[in-house]
Parts: structure tokens; C-alpha cells; sequence
């Protein structure tokens, strides 16, 4: 007996003990944390705060309050839910009358009914979105064409152009004044606005529209038969898949001209991204010398196969025919930031003429210069050959605007650049 009354007074001090220890390891080694508190840093006209407790350390209630001099006010109070260690909850300081400039911020854990942790961060209110004040705009811009806007802002903020679902950068140039070069896609409609829009730091966001005009371009359409092309073609498309065993000249041919294409398109979205902040190019762009015309750009492709469609593309630049391995001049001065082989463009140079523009060589025999070289206009940068998706010696010539491929005619034309482009440089 006495020995069953020992075991359960053992097993109950075990029990307690283990309460003991599960409750001191719960209070003092267990600590709530919470996540993503630098979201509630800035607090612009509205915003949506989540909140995340991790580990959730038996944390029931969450109160977030602003102190803003000797006010304070509850920007959230409630019950973590269960099983969710997230509450989601939206600031809008001008209803709950917080101030534009510094409040702090105190996000407070209950647990255990009366145990509390508090975290703080210092937050800057502000609810004024930018104004944004256009110096220059163009009047109407072309399907495929460049435009260029200059902007100033009320306060540093970051600016873009929006058009046909595709953003194009700024420059900052001077105390909140922003320049930005855009291209027009392709596929946009006239009947679409290009808007200009500026976020400032604390997240508050303007949009205008730019009131420019999208002017109608006609594209052509060629077909091209690939049937009689597999010799030619069958090495360069396995020399651009680097594999392929097994899939027929077909399907190769669709790997290459569909699969490939977009992703040297979005390598090219990448070195576009890295353009320099000031001006290097100057006039017009040249045209290589003595060179014809063999494809514009914004060309629909048909590519069929005895006369069965298979593939379709957009030719994005223009197709320059010269002598056989002619000598290729750079268009403007600049800096080369690419040389290599970038899939369908085969052996090619890439140049930032700076504030987002570049232009680009495609389908070389090899380069005269490497990355980091700065270039004059007229340089001789390379030969022309047929490497990549090429069907004969050419050069393949194309004007970037953060890294999207525009028409190269309009920076050909002087009078253009002066009257469309040049404004965006002066006050
Ligand atoms: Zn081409």
C-alpha cells in the first residue's frame, strides 16, 4: 500500500514538475516574435498590414497603437486566430486622425491572459500622393515607336511609363526632375492611354494619363516555307538548343523560334535594366554604310512547312544586307554591355547609349570589342556573319528601350530625335 502511495506521489510531483518546466519554457525561453513589422515603417493614405507571430508562443490578442506626441491611437485590436498567426488589417491614417510626419508604433502580444511582449518601430505618416507636373510629352507616338516624357515631381518618388502592359523606367536628372524614354509595343492598341506613374517612398501612388496618341503602323506579313531549309537549319538549331536528340525538325524548330526567342527576350529585359543614368549617345543613329534593307521591323512571320503553318514571330529590328562579313559600325557612342551568344541573335553585341537605350548587333562573325569598352559612333565593332537563327549573312539591327526592342527607323532620323527627343533634355 504504502508503496502504490509512493509511486502516485511520484508520479504526481513528475506531473507537476513537468507542468513547471513546460510553463517557465512557455514564459521565458518561448518568445513571440513578430514578422514584417518594417511594413508598418511608412504609412501612406491606406494600407494593408499583415502581421505575422512567429513562433506564435500562446500569443491570444494584438493591439497596434500609433503615439503620435501625447495621442494615442489603436490601429488594430483583436484575437490572433485560431490556428493562423497572422492578422490582416488596413491603415487609413486620416480616418483614424493620425497626422502626416513621425508616429511610433507599438505592436503588443498578449499571452496567458495577462503576460505581455511589445515591439516598436518608428513610422513616418504620410498621406500626400506626388504631383506630378509634365514639362514635356509627346504629342503622338507610333506603334513600335519611342517616345520620351520629363516630369517634376513635388517629392523624390519612384516614376514610370506605362503603356500596352509594359513599364518603362525613369532617370532622376535633376532635383525631383525625371526623364523617362518609353517604347510603344507592338501589339498596343490606338485606342490605349499611356499613363505616367509616380509612387512615392511612402507607397502613395498617382497615376496620370499622358495624353499622347497612339498613331496606327502597318507591319507586314511574310511566310516562310521551311521545307528544303533542314540542312541549313538543322545544325544551327541543335548548336542553339544545345540538345534536341530525339525531336523532329519541326518540333526543333518551334523549340528554337518560340521557346528560345522568349527567353533571350527576357535576357535582354535584364541587361536593358542596367542602363546608365546620363546621355553618351549624340544625333542620329547610324545605318550601316551601303547596306539594303532585307526586313523591317515588326515583320509577322508565318514559318510553314509545305505549306502548314507551325510557327509564328515577330521580327523586332531591322535585317541590314551588306558584302559578306562586312564590317559593323556602332551607331552612337556608348558603352558595350553584352558580347556573346544570346540563343536566336547568335553571336551578339549589345550598347547602352544611356537613360535606357541601347542598340544591339545580332547574327556576328565575332566582336572587335568587349564589355566595359566605350565606343565612338561609326566604330567598327564586329563582322557580319549568319550565326543564330540566321538564313543568310546579315546584320540584325535593333534599338532597346529597357531592353524591349523598338523601331530603329526614328533614332535613323535626325529631324526626329531633335523634335521628339531632345525636348526631354531641357527645361
Ligand atoms: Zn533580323
Amino acid at each position: 500500500m504504502a508503496r502504490i502511495r509512493k509511486f502516485i506521489r511520484t508520479v504526481v510531483f513528475l506531473a507537476l514538475m513537468g507542468i513547471i518546466a513546460f510553463t517557465l519554457y512557455n514564459l521565458f525561453f518561448l518568445k513571440p516574435k513578430v514578422e514584417n513589422l518594417r511594413q508598418l515603417e511608412k504609412l501612406p493614405k491606406k494600407k494593408e498590414i499583415s502581421l505575422v507571430i512567429s513562433p506564435r508562443a500562446y500569443v491570444e490578442k494584438i493591439k497596434v497603437v500609433a503615439l503620435q506626441g501625447s495621442r494615442e491611437i489603436i490601429l488594430f485590436e483583436g484575437k490572433l486566430p485560431a490556428h493562423i498567426n497572422e492578422v490582416t488589417f488596413t491603415v487609413e491614417p486620416r480616418k483614424v486622425g493620425l497626422k502626416n510626419g513621425n508616429a511610433l508604433i507599438k505592436v503588443e502580444l498578449t499571452r496567458f491572459l495577462l503576460l505581455k511582449e511589445t515591439f516598436e518601430i518608428s513610422a513616418v505618416v504620410d498621406t500626400q500622393p506626388p504631383r506630378v507636373q509634365l514639362i514635356y510629352a509627346p504629342y503622338t507616338v507610333l506603334q513600335g515607336g519611342s517616345g520620351g516624357i520629363r516630369a517634376r515631381l513635388s517629392e523624390p518618388a519612384e516614376l514610370y511609363v506605362e503603356v500596352g502592359g509594359r513599364k518603362f523606367r525613369s532617370f532622376k536628372v535633376a532635383d525631383n526632375v525625371y526623364i523617362a524614354l518609353f517604347g510603344v509595343p507592338v501589339n498596343t492598341s490606338p485606342r490605349d492611354i499611356i499613363k505616367v506613374v509616380a509612387i512615392d517612398e511612402a507607397g502613395n501612388k498617382t497615376i496620370i494619363p499622358l495624353g499622347t496618341g497612339i498613331k496606327k503602323n502597318r507591319f507586314k506579313t511574310v511566310t516562310i516555307d521551311l521545307k528544303g531549309k533542314e540542312n541549313l537549319l538543322k545544325p544551327k538549331l541543335h548548336a542553339i538548343l544545345g540538345n534536341g536528340e530525339g525531336f523532329s525538325f519541326i518540333e526543333l524548330f518551334k523549340k528554337v523560334n518560340e521557346k528560345i526567342r522568349k527567353e533571350n527576350k527576357e535576357k535582354l529585359k535584364t541587361i536593358g535594366a542596367n542602363s546608365a543614368g546620363q546621355k553618351y549617345w549624340k544625333g542620329r543613329f547610324l545605318q550601316m554604310r551601303g547596306s539594303k534593307v532585307l526586313s523591317k521591323y515588326g515583320e509577322k512571320r508565318r514559318y510553314t512547312y509545305g505549306g502548314k503553318l507551325i510557327s509564328k514571330s515577330r521580327h523586332m529590328g531591322y535585317d541590314l544586307a551588306s558584302v559578306k562579313n562586312a564590317p559593323v559600325p556602332a551607331a552612337n557612342y556608348g558603352v558595350v554591355v553584352f558580347t556573346g551568344d544570346l540563343g536566336i541573335y547568335g553571336n551578339t553585341i549589345v550598347i547602352d547609349h544611356g537613360y535606357g537605350l541601347m542598340s544591339l548587333y545580332a547574327h556576328l562573325a565575332d566582336f572587335r570589342v568587349k564589355e566595359g569598352d566605350f565606343v565612338k559612333k561609326g566604330q567598327i565593332i564586329g563582322l557580319t556573319d549568319m550565326t543564330g537563327l540566321a538564313f543568310g549573312d546579315h546584320l540584325h539591327f535593333g534599338i532597346l528601350i529597357d531592353g524591349y526592342e523598338v523601331t530603329p527607323l526614328e533614332w535613323w532620323d535626325k529631324k526626329w530625335i531633335r523634335t521628339r527627343i531632345e525636348p526631354i533634355f531641357s527645361d
